[in-house]
């Protein structure tokens, strides 16, 4: 009987222990987010669907042929924009939106949301392109996605304050395209291991280099052999949000 309430207790302190020290000490992970949707990683379903993202564009001489190649084999994609550039090649803009892609939001001066970053910033760096791609397309972009991946806990509650939900990409489809490691590389990363509801991490913008273009010809066929259908990230969420509508709604 003692030995039992001793080690009750010592249960409880042990709890007591764990629980004071969660904060701020233990960074909530990745479990933590994704179950309250307010970062998505990636989007598993039943059906072969998948999620091609481009960040930092627009930038015509790359983001034009990529458009040409998604037009061609029918598929979608999101491109994560950033403000400055929408500013200089609005054209290409209307291009992705009239074309049926996803135009998101990726700050405005590309800024990493880590260290001292002031939230007035992060505030101020969303707002900017937000309302830039309202005025331009006339619609409210729903997805944000921080350069470099770098979020806190107050990045995401101001995204999410202004309507945005924070996208990043499934950890095994980041292709490193921007260091231009090979177009096989790239290939490679993108059709191998292939889960339905992946994000794949790509860029419009990467000057100098023409090698995500030319993983993209290859890309796109690979993934249609496979029987995959290429679509946009609200796609895939929307397609989630359905299956979890219980049956009759
Ligand atoms: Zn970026």
């Amino acid at each position: 009987m003692v030995k039992a309430m001793t080690r009750g207790i010592a249960i409880v302190l042990c709890l007591v222990f764990l629980g004071g020290f969660e904060e701020p000490y233990v960074r909530k992970d990745r479990a933590f987010y994704e179950k309250r949707g307010e970062i998505v990683w990636e989007v598993p379903l039943e059906v072969k669907k998948i999620a091609l993202t481009f960040d930092d564009g627009p930038y015509p001489e790359t983001t034009d042929p990529i458009l040409d190649l998604l037009k061609e084999y029918g598929a979608k994609a999101t491109f994560f924009v950033l403000g400055n550039k929408v500013e200089r090649y609005p054209e290409t803009v209307k291009r992705e939106i009239d074309e049926g892609h996803e135009v998101a939001n990726h700050t405005f001066n590309h800024v990493y949301f880590k260290d001292a970053i002031k939230s007035m910033t992060i505030q101020e760096e969303i707002v900017s392109t937000d309302r830039l791609l309202m005025e331009l397309t006339g619609r409210k972009p729903m997805l944000f996605r921080p350069p470099g991946g770098f979020y806190s806990e107050e990045s995401i509650r101001i995204a999410k304050q202004l309507g945005y939900t924070t996208v990043l990409w499934s950890w095994h489809k980041d292709t490193n395209d921007w260091r231009s490691p090979g177009v096989g590389h790239i290939v490679r990363k993108v059709l191998n291991n292939t889960r339905n509801g992946d994000i794949v991490l790509l860029h419009d913008y990467i000057p100098g280099s023409s090698q995500t273009v030319e993983a993209l010809k290859l890309i796109l066929p690979g993934l249609k052999k496979q029987g995959f259908q290429i679509v946009t990230v609200s796609e895939l969420l929307h397609d989630k949000a359905g299956a979890q509508m219980p049956i009759g709604l």
